[in-house]
């Protein structure tokens, strides 16, 4: 039911496939578009709602597998897994939950480049529903206003909480940033392990993925030398 939507809409934009079968976007990590991908119901349910379906329902694909949810060790792990996704991992779907941010008028007169580097953040990909692992390197050139560092923190742990393409992580923490400091000058750099590429598929330990914002005055080579210098420092 559920694939069949999908497949619908994948039909209404043929021309985005590009000759990749339904499944290879998935796996490929192909993605479509900057916003996550929600149904205008979203909310229609309380959370508490939906932890109660989603444990019926994982109940359910436990069920399938043959597991047996009478045993004593096995019988908590629907309702676990429905607060997990909900609470922890899946948070940053509700925009209820995303942190809010005071701006501070940048008395110290500052105006080089501010670097957050090595914000761990845990995510899931949302073609495989394996973590994410990562770091998250956020630059800013204030324009007047300045925000709390744990502030930047907040920010990449709420995008981190959705099911995600690393592409879309990244582009919607630096548009967030933009807006909420009214400037242009931001980077965001994300380095970051699949699990779905390590622990499956093509099963490669070794690699990461790098993936990069530049806008404003982080599109001058100068200024990305300089931020890859305190990166790498
Ligand atoms: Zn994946």
């Amino acid at each position: 039911m559920i694939t069949e939507t999908l497949k619908e809409t994948f039909k209404k934009n043929d021309h985005s496939l590009n000759g990749y079968s339904f499944e290879d976007i998935g796996d490929d990590h192909l993605f479509t578009g900057l916003e996550t991908p929600m149904r205008a119901d979203a909310f229609k349910l309380s959370d508490e709602e939906k932890k109660e379906k989603i444990a019926l329902l994982f109940e359910e694909i436990m069920h399938v597998m043959g597991l047996d949810l009478t045993d004593d060790s096995l019988k908590g792990t629907p309702k676990r897994v429905a607060k997990m996704y909900i609470d922890e991992i899946f948070s940053g779907l509700n925009p209820q939950n995303k942190p809010k941010v005071a701006l501070f008028d940048n008395k110290y007169q500052y105006n080089q480049m501010l670097v957050e580097k090595n914000i761990s953040f845990y995510s899931n990909c949302e073609h495989h529903f394996v973590p994410i692992i990562g770091k998250a390197h956020i630059a800013y050139i204030s324009s007047g206003k300045v925000i709390g560092l744990s502030k930047l923190n907040r920010i990449v742990q709420y995008y981190a909480k959705r099911p995600q393409v690393q592409e879309r992580l990244t582009n919607q923490i630096a548009e967030e940033l933009k807006n909420i400091l009214d400037t242009e000058d931001v980077a965001v750099i994300i380095d970051a392990k699949h699990l779905c590429v390590s622990s499956r598929g093509i099963q490669d330990d070794t690699s990461a993925t790098v993936t990069a914002y530049y806008s404003g005055a982080f599109n001058q080579a100068q200024k990305i030398a300089e931020l890859q210098n305190y990166l790498n420092n």
